[in-house]
């Protein structure tokens, strides 16, 4: 394949400066070694993360809220994924508004629609999604959203409600139309490792298209390993979100630092994290 990662040679490089967009750290997968796995990001040169925890899960929200209070760039967001769409109860909603009062959250996500897996039905995920962004709009929250082989019925909910607010498609799977139409909606788009595949030709030349000032990376973790850590069981982790940074700045003429300036700044400005905390 003809984007050979020139990443991890500068890995070690000081000078860069990466955000992973989206790491679900709170998963089990990082049970024995969750901290020690931020510091390896941070050693690598990334300076902030962003954890979306399962709001249906207390471990999952502990886990989270756990890593945010050591590190104050590890910023935490919440909501009931489309897979958990059916369980989604009022109890989550008002979870959701305590949280965005206490300033625990930076985000309402991840929400969406997940019509590949189906694990809730369909209806029950459009349900879901359009209560979630009700409360983003109520608490002036932006979203990060998951969508597969559903950007139609994403846009039309977002329409639907009326929902103003942005925030990120995240791990962007779909065509250069819904890109721009969710351009156009204000929203900033995220590349995880899919886009290092060797068969992700058209998502490549979707990512070379989206304005450098509207676009992130992000590694998915666990899950969607980069080229070349993808491999069965591989898990994946924040550390290896330069993999991907590589890819996208070869696809777009770019040196590897131009691109990290620019997807950073792109997250600090959707998430000022240098002015929060006391420790960064
Ligand atoms: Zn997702
Ligand atoms: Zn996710």
């Amino acid at each position: 394949m003809m984007f050979r990662p020139s990443a991890a040679e500068t890995m070690n490089d000081p000078k860069l400066r990466l955000v992973d967009s989206h790491a679900h750290l709170d998963m089990p997968e990082f049970d024995a070694d969750r901290a020690e796995t931020v510091r390896r990001a941070f050693a690598a040169g990334i300076v902030a993360i962003l954890c979306p925890a399962d709001l249906t899960r207390e471990a999952s929200l502990l886990a989270i809220a756990g890593l945010s209070a050591e590190f104050p760039t590890v910023l935490a967001a919440a909501g009931v994924h489309a897979h958990q769409a059916k369980d989604l109860a009022p109890g989550h909603l008002d979870g959701l508004r305590d949280l965005a009062a206490r300033g625990a959250i930076r985000a309402v996500g991840e929400i969406g629609l997940d019509y590949h897996y189906d694990f809730s039905p369909p209806e029950a995920q459009r349900e879901a999604f359009r209560l979630q962004l009700a409360v983003a709009a109520e608490t002036r929250l932006p979203v990060i959203v998951h969508s597969r082989l559903a950007g139609k019925d994403i846009i039309a909910a977002i329409d639907g409600q009326g929902f103003r607010g942005g925030g990120i498609l995240h791990c962007f799977t779909e065509d250069w139309e819904i890109a721009s139409a969710l351009l156009d909606r204000g929203f900033d788009v995220s590349f995880s490792g899919i886009l290092t595949f060797p068969k992700a030709g058209d998502l490549r030349a979707v990512a070379a298209k989206v304005p450098l000032d509207r676009l992130l990376v992000e590694t998915d973790s666990p899950y969607l390993a980069p080229v070349p850590y993808r491999g069965a069981g591989r898990r994946n982790e924040p550390a290896y979100v330069v993999e991907t940074a590589g890819v996208l700045a070869a696809v777009r003429g770019l040196p590897l630092e131009a691109l990290a300036e620019a997807t950073t700044a792109n997250f600090a400005r959707l998430f000022p994290f240098e002015k929060t905390g006391a420790g960064c």
